[in-house]
């Protein structure tokens, strides 16, 4: 057992199933998010309690085995894994603070054609513990403090559900790495039973959709989960997601010349977010191995913005950092040892 996939509550457990304190839990709770990488750092413990410790519990689930710098500062972590397996986690620095860009997902079975991470297969979930562990080992090796936490790495967070939601939780608590809710977004292909069950959750968290066309001929071109969860119903989905957490959604939208970028399509877009609470964010298409998509021109992406801004739905350009090193958005793998 890890410890750091276990909440407080489940740490004071194991402490009372040894003939432990219920209080020592606390101690090492705080000790596990401060960054420790040894029992033997958690000072404060009694010898015999950090030999128990040793014996029953791991404490370790993560290790930096390359990065790679990108000219615009974006940092992407090669980070291993136990069992050997490896994920790819990347730092972005912005003006108003660090973003760590986690994977949850050790592959991905999502399908979508232009993203990389869906040509590698799928192997398993990431635990709570191993998700945490990316942004402690981004700021142990960069010596930033991560301040916003987007799911947008490598993996579907809707597809590892329970880890996610125990990881977020964590990642919130005030004991644990006290990032706020509305600091972190999740961003999904659209698993609608799960956004349906996100709404529940009663946390303040930012959901993005990646939505990519207007058009289910054209969505289901692109992501084979369109088949599953067409169009109509996920915007159904996602308007009982806004009436219920008020919170306003983020709509993704990569756009790929001569698939998705005319004016036309646009239209078609405002047409079907006219009246949300919501907010449109346009990725130009990051180019993969072997990818059959083209990256709109600057002219096609800022005529899209321009024709969204004027319906009256508010889009943005996303910036593009890390393409050079391969970081940016779809250009996350695996790689195996
Ligand atoms: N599985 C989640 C997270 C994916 S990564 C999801 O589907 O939302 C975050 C965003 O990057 C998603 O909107 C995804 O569709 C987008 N993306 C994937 N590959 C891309 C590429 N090659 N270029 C631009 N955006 C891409």
């Amino acid at each position: 057992m890890n410890l750091r996939d276990l909440y407080l509550s489940e740490i004071e457990d194991e402490l009372l199933k040894m003939g432990e304190k219920k209080y020592r839990a606390k101690q090492i709770f705080a000790w596990l998010y401060r960054g420790v990488t040894s029992f033997e750092e958690m000072t404060d413990l009694p010898k015999d309690l950090i030999e128990k410790l040793k014996a029953n519990y791991e404490l370790n689930c993560t290790k930096i085995a390359k990065f790679q710098k990108s000219k615009d500062g974006t940092i992407k972590y090669l980070i291993e894994l136990n069992d050997g397996n490896a994920i790819e986690s990347v730092l972005m620095k912005y003006k108003y603070g660090n973003t760590a860009c986690l994977s949850n997902q050790i592959g991905c079975k999502m399908g979508c054609n232009f993203c990389a991470s869906a040509g590698i297969g799928f192997v398993r979930n990431l635990t709570p513990g191993e998700i945490i562990s990316q942004i402690l080992e981004i700021e142990r090796h960069s010596g930033e403090r991560i301040s916003n936490i987007v799911f947008m790495g490598i993996g579907e967070p809707l597809d590892n559900y329970d880890n996610v939601i125990k990881a977020i939780r964590l990642i919130n608590d005030p004991k644990g790495l006290n990032i706020g809710a509305r600091h972190i977004s999740i961003s999904t292909c659209g698993l609608i039973p799960n956004i349906k069950r996100l709404a529940e959750e009663n946390i303040q968290c930012n959901l993005c959709i990646s939505l990519h066309s207007s058009r289910d001929d054209v969505r289901t071109s692109m992501m084979p989960v369109n088949k599953k969860y067409p169009i109509s119903e996920l915007i159904v989905a996602c308007k009982e997601y806004i009436e219920k957490t008020n919170r306003r959604i983020t709509f993704e939208y990569a756009l790929v010349d001569g698939v998705n970028d005319s004016l036309d399509d646009a239209n078609h877009l405002a047409k079907l977010l006219r009246g949300m609470l919501c907010h449109v964010n346009l990725i130009p298409v990051n180019k993969i191995k072997d990818g059959i998509y083209e990256k709109s021109s600057t002219e096609k992406i800022l005529a899209f913005r321009d024709f969204l801004n004027d319906k009256g739905i508010v889009a943005t350009v996303r910036r593009e950092l890390g393409s050079d090193i391969d970081a940016a958005c779809g250009q996350l793998v695996r790689n195996n040892y």
